[in-house]
């Protein structure tokens, strides 16, 4: 990892450590990153750095149903999310299965011009830490709800 020169160190360390993530995180998460290169970090300084990113355009929301917002870095193509419902970590799911004019079940005259997906699950690290436990502990139940797509077009 590279190291956050000094005197830039306050000012650049939210868009360094979302850069090094590659996925959408809180101002907490950015926070408990950041504060390992910056110590001097306090998370008000994130804060007024993610507000600053953000209304100059560099950084976007990322407002899931039922979760804190996070933030990405602006001006990626479009793509979707997944929510790991066991560590809460959110992921950018690249790219679109869906076509433009091919979006199911809107009525005719209707004209879709976004949409939103966001996937619920577990992820790789996740997935892998339950196989290990499985194999040590009785089989837990399937939970079934967690693998439900949601879907919510905006308008
Ligand atoms: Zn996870
Ligand atoms: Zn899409």
């Amino acid at each position: 990892m590279a190291i956050v020169r000094r005197k830039t160190a306050q000012r650049d360390v939210v868009l360094h450590v979302l850069t090094i993530a590659g996925r959408p995180l809180s101002p907490q998460e950015i926070f408990d990153i950041a504060k390992d290169q910056v110590p001097s970090l306090g998370i008000a300084t994130v804060y007024r750095n993610i507000k600053t990113l953000t209304e100059n355009g560099t950084l976007k929301p990322v407002e899931l149903p039922g979760t804190v917002q996070r933030y990405e870095l602006a001006g990626k193509h479009h793509h979707h999310h997944f929510h790991c419902n066991t560590c809460g970590k959110v992921y950018e799911i690249e790219g679109c299965s869906m076509q433009h004019d091919d979006h199911p079940n809107v009525p005719e005259d209707f004209e879709v011009d976004d949409h939103v997906v966001v996937l619920y699950g577990r992820c790789a690290d996740c997935t892998q830490h339950e196989a290990v436990k499985e194999n040590t502990a009785p089989s837990q139940p399937a939970n079934a709800p967690s693998q439900l797509a949601g879907m919510v077009s905006q308008p």
